[in-house]
């Protein structure tokens, strides 16, 4: 299955995403962890995307097709995977197309500004191996701590109160749209956050048929 997740930075994307991932064996590529990667590497994405994911702007479209079309190329694609934060511009979407991609569903997780604006001042991020926390709803095992590598949390620079509003002015005009897209297609759903992660998952496998 080609599965688009899409919604809100928040919304629990990534959450989902690595659920959905071992139910259905395939991979999850998200940008966010690709870009977040480079930037700690050092490598020429990593300096062009910085500056753009300190402001919570969106990195350049040309940058983010050639990060995909080099992740699309690595074997595990070959039976499908699930999209977390991409596409996010119509551009991006057209890129796919464009590149023979014919994704089965976008599903969209729906939940409000202030839901989000409150889940991410809670929000935890391994700088290691990039698992996230939430310090009320998933908190780590010991406090500060990753359960998987055992690095110091951190709260993600972009996941900062005004950085995570300005995220959401650039979702609602640049992302969005990407809802009538898939639509017209025939190929959005969409689903209501729920108050579990646990829960949120039951709905999606729902829309989904799994
Ligand atoms: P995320 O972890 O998905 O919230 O992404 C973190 C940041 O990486 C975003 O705020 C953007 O600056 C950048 N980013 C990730 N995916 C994309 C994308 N598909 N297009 C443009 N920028 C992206």
């Amino acid at each position: 299955m080609k599965l688009i997740l899409l919604g809100a930075p928040g919304a629990g994307k990534g959450t989902q995403a690595e659920i959905l991932s071992k139910k259905l064996g395939a991979p999850t590529i998200s940008t966010g962890n690709i870009l977040r990667a480079a930037v700690k590497n050092g490598t020429p994405v990593g300096l062009k995307a910085k500056s753009y994911m300190d402001a919570g702007a969106l990195v350049p479209d040309d940058v983010i097709i050639g990060v995909m079309r080099e992740r699309f190329a690595e074997p595990d694609c070959a039976n499908g995977y699930i999209l977390d934060g991409m596409p996010r511009t119509i551009a991006q979407a057209e890129a796919l197309e464009a590149g023979g991609i014919d994704v089965d569903c976008a599903l969209s997780i729906e939940i409000s500004d202030d839901e989000i604006v409150a889940r991410m001042s809670g929000r935890r991020t391994c700088p290691e191996c990039s698992t996230t926390y939430h310090i009320v709803s998933a908190p780590p095992k010991t406090d500060g701590t990753c359960d998987k590598c055992g690095a110091s949390l951190t709260i993600r620079h972009d996941d900062e109160p005004e950085t995570v509003k300005n995220r959401l002015r650039v979702y609602h005009e640049e992302t969005e749209p990407l809802i009538a897209f898939y639509a017209a297609r025939g190929k959005h759903k969409s689903v209501r956050n729920q108050p579990s992660i646990e829960a949120t998952t039951a709905v999606i496998a729902d829309a989904l048929g799994l």
